[in-house]
């Protein structure tokens, strides 16, 4: 491996503000690698051999435990824990053996892309280091505007309705539609899921930094569901401010219910408005191909596009005379 290792690569640094931008632009950058990889391929030969490869470099240094991509990290201290980790339990002696396709540098405090091969002229060489240049400043601007990369976290938590639901006797919510909305708490209410999200979600908040929990109960056309209700927010608000660290220390992530004064058929006016792919949405309480059309979640629906004028495209096992969609 070592006799392998006599490879060229073109290391790029571009200066920072702090550490923790640094490794919000690794993680971001990633998705680059290939294209400047791709741009820079020099190395189709191993000892006057041709490999059959554009980059023979680039599958020396997979071979390498520490090279590749970096794990996921959001933050400067995510990167210290790791690289100490990795100290602590012998897997490296120092720093300098961590060979990712991009890493921070931490005495010259740098972005640093090492996935290039080095390219055969000082004119290439000079356009691939400016486009690095650019795509670290265009992400570090990115990051200044506070703009977050689209993902998502999957959480694997119980299902409350498994937990709770389960004893309670779940025949009465299909089986006919004996109550009127608004009059009493539904059957198909479970016990306090909004709660239990947005637990969730501040503890996730609190973590990833986000100012932010929106969620879109609506209080409107209320249902009976009490955890759609505005003064539940308003306690939950607290509940942010007074239970985590971030809350008492005076940076409190903000609750936030935008659809909580609009009507079902607000909300569909204004789905209208962006173009919604209201097929590709599902309220019924009942699991199955089509949806019920009884439960109080599909009731509200309809009703909701009944009086915006709009058409649901879902398909409905028993339709109300009076809320045939459009
Ligand atoms: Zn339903």
């Amino acid at each position: 491996m070592a006799r392998r290792l006599v490879t060229f690569g073109l290391h790029v640094h571009v200066g920072v503000d702090s550490g923790d931008k640094a490794v919000m632009i690794c993680d971001r950058i990633m998705r680059h690698l290939p294209t400047l990889l791709a741009l820079s391929v020099s190395s189709p030969f191993w000892e006057g051999r041709r490999t059959g490869l554009h980059s023979h470099r680039s599958k020396v240094m997979e071979g390498l435990p520490t090279a590749g991509l970096p794990t996921q990290m959001r933050n400067w201290s995510e990167y210290v824990w790791l690289v100490n980790h990795m100290i602590d339990t012998g897997f490296i002696n120092t720093i300098r053996e961590i060979w990712w396709d991009v890493r921070p540098h931490h005495q010259f405090g740098t972005v640093e892309v090492r996935i290039c091969d080095m390219p055969a002229n000082l004119h290439d060489t000079l356009a691939i280091a400016s486009f690095i240049q650019c795509l670290v400043k265009a992400l570090s601007d990115e990051i200044d505007q506070g703009t977050v990369e689209i993902g998502y976290v999957l959480l694997n938590t119980p299902n409350p309705q498994d937990i709770f639901v389960a004893r309670l006797d779940p025949a009465p919510v299909f089986e006919h539609n004996n109550y009127v909305i608004g009059q009493a708490i539904p059957v198909t209410y479970v016990p306090a899921r909004n709660t239990i999200l947005l637990s969730y979600a501040l503890g996730l908040a609190e973590v990833m930094g986000a100012n932010a929990i929106v969620i879109a109960a609506t209080a409107v056309d209320y249902s009976g569901y009490v955890d759609c209700r505005p003064e539940f927010y308003r306690a939950f608000q607290e509940v942010a401010r007074l239970g985590t660290k971030r809350g008492v220390e005076g940076d409190v992530i903000e609750i936030r219910t935008p659809l909580i004064a609009m009507s079902k058929a607000e909300i569909v006016r204004k789905g209208e408005d962006l173009g919604v792919p209201w097929a590709l949405t599902w309220s019924c309480y009942k699991g199955g191909e089509r949806a019920c059309g009884v439960c109080d979640s599909c009731q509200l629906r309809l009703k909701g596009f009944r009086e915006a004028g709009a058409r649901d495209p879902l398909p409905y096992a028993r339709l109300p005379k009076a809320a045939k969609p459009g």
